[in-house]
C-alpha cells in the first residue's frame, strides 16, 4: 500500500536547567557565584530528501523526540545544548497543525524547524549584580515545543493528460499504467487527477495523471482549487489527446489551449505533446489529413497517431515523452545548480505577542500572555530568590499594579497560562 499521510507528534527538547553554585577558594569565607547556564533542548527539524518516496515509516515510529538540553554545573559549565532530530521526508511533503499547513517542502534539502527546542535556564553566575553579589537564584528550563503534525505527501505527476471530455484520456492510462497508487484524500476542491505509474522500459517509470477535463469539472459548476491548477503547472510534461472523431480538431485543440490559458496555467515553458487519437479503423491519409490540420495550429513538428485501444502509436508516444522529461529535468537541475546555493529555511510563523491580560478564575486570577507564561515556566517555585524574581518581573511591567486594583483576597491564586501549573500568592 502506498502510504502517503501520516500523524506524528514532534516533541523538542526541554532546555537543560541552570544551577545555583557558589566558588569556594581557599580561604575565601564567601565564594563567588559559578552556576553555569543549561543547554538549550533540540529541536525536531524536517528536511526534504530526494532520496525519499514515502511517509511509511511514520506509520511505526508516530513520536518524534529530540534530546533535552541538560543542567549546567559550577565552575560557569554550561549544560550540553540537547541535539537536534533531523527528520527526512519525501520532496513534496507538506507539514499540517489542524487543517492549517505550516510548511510545504517542495524542494530537495529544504528545512523545516517544527518544534523548537527550550531554552535553558540561566545559572546563577548570569544574576550576579552590584546589589546581588552572591545570588542564589537559577532558572528553570523551558520544555521544548510539542505539537501534533500532520504529513501528506503530495505526488506530483511527470506527465499530465489534457484534452476534451472522451479524448481518451483515462482510456490511455489504463492501458499503459501497470500500477495504481493508492492516494489517500486528494485534497483539490472536486475534481481528482487519476494517478498511474507508467514503466516506460526496464528501470525507467514516470508517474502519469489523467487530468479531469477542466471543461467537465467547470461545465458542472464545479470550482477549480488553486491545488489543481499547481499539481497540473507542476507536471513536467503535457500530452494534448485528441479525439480523431472530433467535427474539427484544429477547434477542439484551441478549445483547451484557450482553457489552460483561462485559468492562468502558466504552460510557457512546459513542453506539451500532440496526440491524434482512435486511429484504429481510419485510412492513413484521413490520418495525414487530420494531422496536418492540428500542425497547423499547434506550436509543434510532430503530432503522434495513436490509438489507445489497440495500442498502435502508443510506445512510440511513451518513448517520445520520456526524453522529454529526461531533457526537463537536466533543465531543472542546471537551473537549481547555477543558482547560488542559499539553504531555503522556512519557519513556523508564531506570535510572540507582549500583550497580555488577566482573567479571573474562583480562587485568583490567571495571567494570560507569551512573556509572563514563559517567564513563570522558568521560575523553581521552591526558590525564594527566583520568586521575587518573578514578583519584581511582574511589579516592574504593571502587572502588579493592575492585579491590585482587583480587590483580591488576600491568600488568593495568582497562575500562569492555566490554572494547571505554579502560582504566586497574593
Ligand atoms: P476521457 O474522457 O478523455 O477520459 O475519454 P475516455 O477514455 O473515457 O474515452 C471516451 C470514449 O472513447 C470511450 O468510449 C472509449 O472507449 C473511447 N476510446 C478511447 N480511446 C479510443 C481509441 O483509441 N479508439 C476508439 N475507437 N475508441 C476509443
Ligand atoms: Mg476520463
Amino acid at each position: 500500500m502506498f502510504v502517503d499521510i501520516a500523524k506524528v507528534i514532534a516533541k523538542a527538547g526541554d532546555g537543560g536547567n541552570g544551577v545555583v553554585s557558589l566558588h569556594h577558594a581557599r580561604g575565601l569565607p564567601m565564594g563567588g557565584p559559578d552556576g553555569g547556564d543549561g543547554g538549550h533542548g533540540g529541536s525536531v527539524v524536517f528536511i526534504a530528501s530526494n532520496n525519499e518516496n514515502t511517509l511509511v515509516n511514520f506509520r511505526y515510529q508516530k513520536e518524534l523526540n529530540a534530546e533535552d538540553g541538560r543542567s549546567g554545573k559550577g565552575s560557569k559549565m554550561h549544560g550540553r545544548n540537547g541535539e537536534d532530530l533531523i527528520v527526512k521526508v519525501p520532496v513534496g511533503t507538506q507539514i499540517s497543525v489542524g487543517s492549517e499547513i505550516i510548511a510545504d517542502l517542495t524542494h530537495n534539502e529544504m528545512r523545516f524547524i517544527a518544534a523548537k527546542g527550550g531554552r535553558g535556564g540561566f545559572g546563577n553566575a548570569h544574576f550576579t549584580s552590584s546589589t546581588r553579589q552572591t545570588p542564589k537564584i537559577a532558572e528553570l528550563g523551558e520544555p521544548g515545543e510539542t505539537l501534533e503534525l500532520g504529513l501528506e505527501l503530495k505526488m506530483i505527476a511527470d506527465v499530465g493528460l489534457v484534452g476534451l471530455p472522451n479524448a481518451g484520456k483515462s482510456t490511455l492510462l489504463a492501458r499503459i499504467s501497470n500500477a495504481r497508487p493508492e492516494i489517500a484524500n486528494y485534497a483539490f476542491t472536486t475534481l481528482r487527477p487519476n494517478l498511474g505509474v507508467v514503466k516506460i522500459e526496464k528501470g525507467r517509470e514516470l508517474l502519469f495523471a489523467d487530468i479531469p477535463g477542466l471543461i467537465e469539472g467547470a461545465s458542472e459548476g464545479k470550482g477549480l482549487g488553486d491545488e489543481f491548477l499547481r499539481h497540473v503547472e507542476r507536471t513536467k510534461v503535457l500530452i494534448h489527446l485528441v479525439d480523431a472523431y472530433n467535427d474539427d480538431v484544429a477547434v477542439a485543440y484551441k478549445t483547451i489551449v484557450q482553457e489552460l490559458k483561462a485559468y492562468k496555467i502558466d504552460m510557457s515553458d512546459k513542453p506539451q505533446l500532440v496526440a491524434l487519437n482512435k486511429i484504429d479503423g481510419l485510412d492513413d491519409d484521413i490520418i495525414d489529413d487530420l494531422k496536418q490540420q492540428l500542425l497547423a495550429v499547434a506550436h509543434t513538428d510532430t503530432v503522434y497517431a495513436i490509438s489507445a485501444q489497440s495500442g498502435t502509436g502508443v510506445q512510440q508516444l511513451l518513448y517520445a515523452v520520456s526524453n522529454v522529461v529526461t531533457k526537463q529535468k537536466e533543465l531543472e537541475l542546471a537551473a537549481e545548480e547555477a543558482a547560488p546555493k542559499i539553504p531555503v529555511i522556512t519557519a513556523p510563523v508564531r506570535s510572540r505577542e507582549d500583550t497580555w491580560n488577566i482573567e479571573k478564575v474562583a480562587n485568583g486570577i490567571v495571567i494570560i500572555g507569551e512573556k509572563f507564561e514563559r517567564f513563570a515556566l522558568r521560575t523553581d517555585f521552591e526558590n525564594e530568590e527566583a520568586i521575587t524574581r518573578l514578583r519584581d518581573i511582574l511589579r516592574k511591567n504593571g502587572v502588579m499594579k493592575k492585579i491590585e486594583k482587583m480587590d483580591l483576597d488576600e491568600g488568593s491564586r495568582i497562575y500562569f497560562g492555566s490554572t494547571d501549573g505554579s502560582f504566586l500568592e497574593y
